[in-house]
């Protein structure tokens, strides 16, 4: 087996079956994704609406694609079609967009919500202070138009050498988890079981602090060339 498939069999043979592997293939080229789907790969995750299209067109149609960066509102209409699964809807325009375009299409979409729990400065994720928030409104939002559904929370850790702290960001993560589903997602047919985090650096701490699905780049599919 190829070098991508020993990597993701690894992965795959260390995590508990409840835990869903994302293979990120972003700045990799095609054949490099097809070794991930020969070794069983199906969940793969990018952060480019450029490269995510022709990618999806090009490779098998069993592929699940999720959506893991930073998605701009005007090109959100391209990815409706055929996503699996936003990870990062951080505000209320963001997601009234992606309501609007699911709408249109006609197709139910499932989203998460990306929460900022690491130290560092980035635009990326909404505060924890202002997730109570924004769930409730895009809980109001799809009452009457049931195209988007929110799944669960995603979140990166700080780019650091102390676990410690690692785990206190996902364990963090994970109370608001519990907490927003608590307050907003008490019926059956509600669905909020994922929980988003980890990477290849931090996965074995996101798994032990309750993740549900990891998304691995590197440790997988090598250096990505930018
Ligand atoms: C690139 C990326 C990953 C994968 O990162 P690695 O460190 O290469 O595993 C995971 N999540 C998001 C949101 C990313 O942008």
């Amino acid at each position: 087996m190829s070098k991508i498939g020993d990597n993701i069999q690894a992965i795959q043979k260390a995590l508990p079956e409840s835990v869903r592997l994302i293979v990120v293939t972003k700045f990799h080229p095609e054949e490099a994704l097809m070794e991930a789907y020969e070794a069983g790969a199906r969940d793969f995750g990018e952060n480019h609406v450029q490269e995510l299209v022709p990618k999806a067109e090009h490779l098998p149609k069993d592929i699940r694609w999720h959506f893991v960066g930073n998605l701009q509102r005007n090109k959100v209409k391209r990815i409706i079609p055929f996503v699996s699964l936003i990870h990062s809807v951080d505000s209320k325009r963001l997601f009234d967009e992606v309501l609007k375009r699911a709408e249109e299409a006609q197709r139910v979409v499932d989203i998460l919500l990306e929460v900022h729990i690491g130290g560092e400065e980035t635009k990326e994720g909404i505060a924890p202070s202002e997730l109570d928030e924004l769930t409730k409104e895009c809980v109001e939002a799809i009452k009457e138009r049931p195209f988007v559904r929110i799944r669960g929370l995603m979140g990166m850790a700080s780019h650091t050498d102390d676990k410690e702290q690692i785990r206190r960001e996902f364990a963090r993560l994970k109370r608001l988890f519990e907490q927003q589903k608590s307050h907003y997602f008490t019926s059956e047919e509600s669905l909020f079981d994922t929980l988003s985090m980890g990477m290849s650096n931090d996965w074995p701490i996101a798994v032990e602090e309750g993740s549900t699905m990891i998304r691995v780049g590197t440790a997988i599919m090598g250096e990505r060339n930018y």
